[in-house]
């Protein structure tokens, strides 16, 4: 099994970029699989000014993709940016991930 892991964590989803995984629990029934961007920050939707600021993070669950007999199950932790621009609105917003957008 830890060869197994070894080289799940290997692939890292080369074909999304900007994602990485955090962690791998695989048992015969339900493979998991913890991602995460790996950007630094985010430009905030309303102004658009870069932020690195974590204001915190929650976990989405964007698809259960059945895989051989197994379930597939992905933990997305998402998160959120302070916003920089003092006259800004929009204090904290939600870093966006297009491919995670349907069904979570
Ligand atoms: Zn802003």
């Amino acid at each position: 099994m830890d060869d197994l892991e070894v080289r799940l964590k290997d692939l890292s989803f080369p074909a999304v970029a900007g994602v990485g995984v955090l962690s791998l629990d695989v048992n015969v029934a339900i493979v998991r699989v913890d991602v995460r961007c790996t950007t630094a920050g985010a430009s905030c939707p309303l102004c658009g000014t870069w932020s690195d600021r974590v204001h915190g993070s929650y976990l989405r669950f964007p698809a259960d993709v059945p895989s051989g007999g197994s379930s597939v199950v992905l933990r997305l932790r998402v998160r959120r940016f302070t916003c920089p621009k003092a006259s800004c609105v929009r204090r904290t917003f939600v870093e966006q991930i297009p491919w995670a957008a349907a069904g979570a």
